[in-house]
């Protein structure tokens, strides 16, 4: 039972990853092979990170 990871496959992105794609948009999908510092790709979970209120897991 091997279950694929949710996430996206962009180093620093902590977004789902879309259910057909290994990322969660196609910004991840041009730069997951890019370790950019923070994920640019207009979600919420990365996009929005001025504030920490307690996304992290
Ligand atoms: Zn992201
Ligand atoms: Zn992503």
């Amino acid at each position: 039972m091997d279950k694929r990871p949710d996430k996206c496959a962009h180093p620093s992105c902590q977004c789902d990853a879309a259910p057909d794609s290994r990322y969660c948009s196609a910004y991840c999908e041009g730069q997951g092979k890019t370790s950019d510092i923070i994920c640019n790709c207009g979600h919420t979970s990365c996009g929005d990170v001025r504030e920490t209120a307690g996304t992290m897991a």
